[in-house]
């Protein structure tokens, strides 16, 4: 049914640009972004006090979402600057491995983060907080041109953007109890999920799940394994020079056979076991229950003991959500080493709720069938802070441009995971909670954590949404950069020189600079300071730019040829009759699927999924070889 439009018993109206439902992560970012275009942005949201809660685990960052995190801030966001100023434990994930795949993480104190990110959004320029839920959507025809609030007012605007997360008919579960809720203790959103319905979207149901929150003053910490923080914390945000929040260690401890035996005991009471609950959940992030029921020849399950803040006595137990009753919950947490003793804060639960099918939405995130409605965030099936926030900068700044009649900024995924994110939801949709990895990007070398900045900052300037104090201290960084690289690319080295600095190479006559001779073994930028003492005063994240440049030279340069070439030829035309069967280099998998999508351009089968870029080479070659012999 849709809800009448409501313009009958309007006390008065307030007029926005931009409109913002909800305070989370996908809220604050979004309602931050549209501010700093200069549109006039209202963020309403049910509470005040919850804005920038983390509902689940207190960290940021990892494979992927690192990444994420350090595209958002290249867009002048707030998540990673203010997770560098709650941030208790930053650990670089992969450090052994190339910097392509490492992740940017750190846990969080979650009241730290709260507090910086409301602090954060009262001081933005062109924004307004406001408490109370947002109840339904105002419309002329199709088109969303405000929101009515719980208490009747109507405010309007040019665009909305609707971050309810899991708010959306959101029920909690846990053992036989089942509690209407978007979050525990907070009323869920039914009033938006009708006009939704009403509008007739693609909605299915998804479900996540929390662990207990343990009492931190009765686990025997001196008899666990300890995990410290990096000696030398690698900050989120490229503003940041230095981390000044203590770091902390956490603990280490793992299920055992009897934590297993009675979670397979009571299974039963498990919202997913016990059939209660039919959205699917995270395959990447399974309950304790699904571990023990899909790993069930595996005896135990590594636990992190991460506390949830520098003074707060509360330790979010990361590996074991679980929606099983209070009473199995307390007896299997006491059969794992540290925990014989433990006491219980808040015991986990498992949460369904209403998600849109991405695929409803255009790649700027607006809603096809509701112009000027954009979604971003959990209610588009995603999972996690840091794909919300990425999805929120996006949708606001594009409410925010769209309001004031200019077009969308849509990224590539040959420019930015979030590129990357925002195709993979319109085009495939989800089936399970979508959460960011690595290996979801064809580009990985180029989309790096560490250039996000380079890649994205100068597209967010001429965006509008990048302030002075970033767009100064990237125009800084990118001139010294530049003389570097030229430094590094031009100053060349004989087979004999290079000798002299200790570099043994062929003896060949060729000349080789700086960037070729930093990937030879053992040499570093130092090595050329007798001839190159300049290098001395390049800042930190300038060697390590030119370094890992460097290290990716030649790689970067072969798939920058590839991305070329296949972003010219996007609007080939593939021949109807095509026989996918005889292309030789396609995997099964994806004949199978060609065959059965049969696109019309390279672009559209681009797009399916499981498609590489590899697979779309070798059917660029294909398809051209055949033209040419026609
Ligand atoms: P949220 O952070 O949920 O924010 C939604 C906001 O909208 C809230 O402030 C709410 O008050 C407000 N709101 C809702 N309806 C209205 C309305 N009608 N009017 C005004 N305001 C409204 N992520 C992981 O990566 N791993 C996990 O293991 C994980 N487990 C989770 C477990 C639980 C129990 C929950 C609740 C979430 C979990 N998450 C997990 C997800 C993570 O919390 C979310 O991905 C992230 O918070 C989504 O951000 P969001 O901005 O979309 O929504």
């Amino acid at each position: 049914m849709e809800k009448p439009v409501r313009f009958d018993y309007v006390p008065a109206m307030k007029s926005f640009d931009v409109i913002v439902i909800g305070g989370g992560h996908a809220g604050c970012e979004a309602a931050a972004a549209s501010a700093r275009t200069g549109a006039r942005t209202r963020l309403q949201t049910q509470k005040l006090e919850t804005v920038g809660e983390m509902s689940c685990n207190p960290a940021i960052g990892g494979l992927g979402k690192g990444h994420l995190v350090r595209e958002i801030d290249a867009l002048d966001g707030v998540m990673g600057r203010l997770g560098d100023v709650s941030g208790i434990q930053f650990r670089l994930l992969n450090r052994s491995k190339g910097a392509a795949v490492q992740g940017p993480r750190s846990q969080i104190d979650r009241r730290l983060y709260r507090e910086a990110m409301q602090a954060e959004l009262a001081q933005t320029p062109n924004l307004e907080l406001m408490a109370g839920t947002a109840e339904s959507l105002i419309r002329d025809g199709d088109r969303v041109t405000g929101v009515v609030t719980e208490s009747g007012v109507a405010l309007s605007a040019g665009a909305v953007v609707l971050t309810t997360g899991t708010f959306l008919n959101g029920v909690i579960h846990k053992g036989d109890e089942r509690t209407p809720a978007g979050r525990h203790g907070e009323a869920p959103s039914t009033g938006l999920a009708a006009d939704l319905y009403g509008a007739g979207l693609q909605m299915g149901r998804l479900k996540t799940g929390t662990p207990a929150r343990l009492d931190g003053r009765t686990i025997a910490w001196d008899r666990l394994e300890h995990q410290a923080a990096d000696e030398q914390p690698v900050p989120f945000s490229f503003l940041t020079d230095r981390i000044e929040v203590p770091q902390i260690t956490c603990g280490v401890t793992h299920t055992t056979a009897e934590t297993h035996r009675i979670i397979a005991e009571n299974l039963g009471e498990s919202a997913v076991y016990g059939g209660h609950l039919s959205g699917r959940g995270p395959r990447y992030c399974p309950s304790i229950e699904d571990k023990v029921v899909r790993f069930a020849d595996k005896t135990s399950h590594q636990i992190f003991l991460e506390p949830e803040g520098l003074d707060d006595p509360t330790v979010y137990p990361n590996g074991i959500s679980t929606s099983v009753s209070d009473a199995t919950q307390l007896a299997f947490l006491r059969t794992i080493p540290g925990l014989e003793e433990v006491e219980v804060f808040r015991f986990g639960y498992a949460i369904e709720y209403d998600y849109v099918d991405p695929r409803e939405l255009t790649p700027a995130l607006e809603v096809k069938k509701r112009p000027g409605l954009y979604l971003a965030g959990q209610i588009n099936g995603t999972t996690g802070y840091e794909e919300a926030g990425a999805q929120g900068l996006m949708a606001g700044l594009n409410a925010a441009r769209a309001a004031a009649g200019k077009p969308p900024i849509i990224f590539g995924r040959d420019q930015a995971y979030i590129g990357v994110m925002i195709d993979d939801l319109v085009t495939k949709g989800v089936t399970e909670p979508y959460r960011m990895f690595t290996s979801r990007a064809e580009y990985r070398l180029t989309l790096r954590a560490d250039n996000a900045d380079q890649r994205l900052t100068p597209l967010g300037i001429e965006a509008g949404v990048v302030g002075a104090r970033r767009a100064e201290a990237f125009a800084r960084k990118a001139a010294e950069l530049a003389e570097a690289t030229i430094v590094s690319r031009e100053t060349l080295f004989t087979p004999k020189a290079a000798g002299e600095l200790g570099i043994r190479v062929n003896a060949d006559g060729q000349r080789r600079s700086i960037r070729d001779l930093l990937s030879f073994p053992s040499v570093t930028l130092d090595t050329f300071l007798p001839v190159r003492p300049g290098i001395a005063d390049w800042s930190p994240q300038v060697r390590e730019q030119i370094t890992i440049d460097a290290g990716y030279a030649g790689y970067l340069d072969r798939q920058a040829a590839d991305a070329e070439a296949l972003r010219r030829e996007e609007a080939l035309a593939l021949p109807v009759d095509l026989d996918y069967a005889a292309i030789g280099s396609l995997s099964n998998e994806v004949k199978e699927k060609l065959s059965r999508v049969q696109p019309r351009t390279l672009g559209q089968a681009g797009r399916i999924e499981g498609m590489t870029p590899g697979a779309l080479t070798a059917l660029l070659s294909h398809v051209k070889k055949a033209k040419a012999e026609a």
